[in-house]
């Protein structure tokens, strides 16, 4: 083939392309349907964007105060119909999915109410944001406690232990869909709706609020469609689509949306106040290019699971399960298979692939990490990028790619290296 050639120019070697062709060979139909589901939300995506009548005047910049900035009100209702929720904050100042999930739950807990993760223990960034971790300004600190219901060995949801749980304090219930740094499985949207469904027939008033960071768009439905009161995540992950540059959502029931918004800006401003900045069109046009940006994304995930599942690496999710984020974790073992592992990723990317990632105790997590991103946007997920704590299991979690053709370039990039190491043997 022609691009034989320019993988040989860019450092693949002849038998990594073979191997890595072999594996594609079987993934066709599996792609196929990948890409059934982007154009399904291409037109979600699409349809949303006509019926808020969405124009050019909508890109324009405001500055200071941000009132009546029509661009980011009308992104707002844009997101809210996309996500079919009542209300949706869209905005710049969210500055990160820890950032707006914070929001998102300090904005709606009070002193004395519990917060209850019936899904084990969240995302490490989380753990001081309600201290779970001793952190100055936790909802700890603010008087909010926590209870956590772990999921069973073989990932089922422990009904028993979480109606245990749940109490007169019970105010609000925090799902995360993805596995963040776990190695348990993702959530479907099926099972985040059964598990809501069960949380509210004990206890009715109860918030539901989904971390859906790497979730967007993976599936036709989202965790609002199956009765979630709340939902939250980061534009420089799937929803901004590669273009964003900055910023968060929160979508939801109007009461919480609103109560999240007196928390981001200030009790009597809310959603009234916050400049966009410039920003807008590359909100807009990022969630645009978002569905198909996504489906590359799983593209390379998928790739990346048979790759290193016929290699003998434990996979998660594995080579043919059904897939509810964009995350892939493969356990290496060692900190040599991480480190080479992502050493290949940076290596692949079209910026800074000349640098070597090194593990750093990165604000937030309990132990070195190791971060491969060679990205238009500065610590964007959404881009082809890897990263993995170095500690036992030693699993590095890949995601992202804009394009197909660069996660599969990052993927074979990455075995070449290891092969090159002398860590992996391909079959003769
Ligand atoms: C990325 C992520 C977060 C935090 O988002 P940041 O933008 O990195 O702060 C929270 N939860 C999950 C599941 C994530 O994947």
């Amino acid at each position: 083939m022609k691009q034989d050639a320019m993988y040989q120019a860019l450092g693949i070697s002849a038998p990594v392309l073979k191997f890595g062709e072999q594996i594609l060979e079987g993934l066709k139909e599996r792609f196929e349907a990948i890409d059934e589901m982007a154009e399904f939300n291409q037109l979600k995506v699409l349809k949303a964007m006509q019926d808020n009548k969405v124009s050019d005047i909508h890109f324009a910049a405001t500055t200071g105060y941000g009132y009546n900035d029509l661009g980011r009100d009308t992104l707002e209702a844009v997101y809210a119909s996309v996500f079919h929720a009542e209300d949706a904050l869209v905005r710049p100042q969210l500055i990160s999915g820890t950032h707006a999930l914070h929001v998102a739950l300090s904005g709606n807990l009070r002193p004395g109410d519990e917060l209850l993760s019936p899904v084990g223990k969240p995302y490490d960034t989380l753990e001081e944001v309600i201290g779970i971790r001793e952190s100055v300004g936790s909802l700890k600190e603010y008087g909010v406690s926590y209870r956590q219901v772990d999921l069973f060995e073989d990932g089922s949801f422990d009904f028993e232990g979480i109606r245990a749980a749940i109490n007169e304090k019970t105010k609000l219930v925090t799902i995360q869909r993805s596995k963040g740094y776990a190695t348990r499985p993702t959530l479907s949207v099926e099972r985040i709706g059964e598990l809501i469904q069960f949380v509210k027939s004990i206890k009715p008033d109860v918030i539901c609020m989904v971390d859906n960071c790497y979730g967007e768009f993976v599936e036709d439905r989202e965790p609002i469609d199956v009765g979630a009161d709340m939902m939250v995540g980061s534009l420089i992950k799937n929803p901004g689509g590669g273009l964003a540059p900055i910023g968060g959502y929160i979508v939801g029931r109007k009461d919480c949306i609103e109560r999240a918004s007196y928390r981001l800006s200030a009790p009597g401003l809310g959603k009234e106040v916050g400049a966009s900045l410039g920003l807008n069109q590359s909100f807009y046009q990022g969630l645009f290019l978002a569905p198909t940006v996504v489906a590359g994304a799983l593209k390379g995930a998928i790739f990346a699971a048979n790759v290193y599942e016929k290699l003998g690496f434990d996979v998660v999710p594995n080579g043919s399960e059904s897939r509810h984020d964009i995350i892939q974790a493969v356990t290496f073992g060692t900190p040599e298979g991480v480190i080479g592992f992502c050493e290949g990723i940076q290596a692949a990317a079209p910026v800074d692939s000349f640098v070597t990632p090194e593990p750093w105790d990165m604000p937030g997590y309990d132990a070195p990490v190791i971060m491969a991103a060679g990205a238009f946007v500065q610590g964007s997920s959404i881009e082809l990028s890897a990263d993995g704590p170095i500690k036992p299991p030693y699993a590095v979690y890949f995601q992202g790619g804009l394009t197909w053709y660069h996660a599969k370039f990052g993927i074979l990039k990455s075995l070449q290296r290891l092969v090159e190491r002398g860590l992996i043997h391909l079959p003769a």
